[in-house]
């Protein structure tokens, strides 16, 4: 059977309150969702790229929501524990790097064994080339069995030396007011709202919140362009990209516009959330 396949990506600032000490940090996580729906009887070409898109965005969203990265606090320097995951398979990139370069100085090894042997068995080649093999064969025996103890060893990040951490850290993660104070512009997270409609948003201070702050109907601060810092009432009616109106910024400048954007945050996958929705 014909299947269309459809694919659609997406970058987001991920929000993430340290489990730790408190801080709170933002990192950038981005997916790739895919989508496929196959040909019934009567379908359409225009009916299957339209079920294999809305499949793909569904995928999207499920994966932005219950993925993660492995990026530490910058206060802290720690991992969260839902980063685990992602933690492993960077300790398994470094692994296989290692084990990558391993490979690669095996036929050195193996041909400076070969010749090792030849000058201790002058007149025995067969001698030499059974010694250079075992050395080969131990090696590989060696990084096999390096590797799958590693493998079933537990993973623990905040185990890893702290000057790594720290530089992931320092690579990866922003402090939320760092973040709140460069994407206030809009940059680099909102061309999915602005694209073709630039006058609208020309002059907007973006704000960016947790979805907790909204549900719990908090202020929170924002520092504007010109370095004034206002308070931001939030209603738990709020959603991602509606306008705030003025009386619900304390003391705004005249014509100060804000719209309200929501961080991504981690949600566990459940079993319902894996459920292709209807
Ligand atoms: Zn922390």
């Amino acid at each position: 059977m014909a299947v269309t396949t459809f694919s659609v990506s997406r970058a987001v600032p991920r929000h993430v309150r340290c489990e730790h000490c408190g801080a709170e940090y933002v990192y950038h996580l981005s997916r790739v969702g895919i989508g496929e729906a196959g040909y019934g009887l009567t379908d359409s070409q225009e009916v299957v790229n339209q079920k294999a898109a809305n499949a793909a965005f569904a995928d999207l969203w499920r994966e932005l929501d219950t993925g993660a990265e492995a990026v530490p606090c910058p206060a802290c320097f720690k991992y969260q524990a839902h980063m685990t995951a992602a933690a492993r398979a960077v300790q398994w990139g470094w692994v296989r790097g290692v084990g990558g370069q391993a490979l690669g100085w095996l036929p050195v090894l193996t041909v400076g064994a070969v010749f090792a042997a030849v000058i201790a068995f002058p007149n025995n080649t067969d001698t030499a080339i059974t010694i250079a093999l075992a050395v080969a064969g131990v090696l590989v025996l060696a990084g096999l069995i390096a590797a799958l103890a590693f493998r079933l060893s537990p993973c623990e990040p905040n185990r890893w030396s702290e000057s790594y951490r720290a530089q992931r850290a320092a690579a990866l993660a922003w402090p939320r007011a760092d973040f709140n104070q460069f994407a206030r512009n809009g940059d680099p997270y909102v061309e999915d709202l602005v694209t073709g409609r630039e006058q609208e948003y020309e002059g907007v201070t973006f704000l960016w919140v947790p979805p907790e702050e909204i549900e719990s109907e908090a202020t929170v601060p924002l520092v504007l362009a010109e370095g004034q810092e206002v308070q931001v009432e939030l209603s738990d009616a709020d959603d991602d990209a509606v306008f705030l109106d003025a009386d619900r910024v304390r003391n705004a400048p005249p014509g100060c516009r804000v719209c309200l954007r929501v961080f991504s945050v981690y949600r566990p996958r459940t079993a319902t959330a894996d459920e292709e929705p209807a």
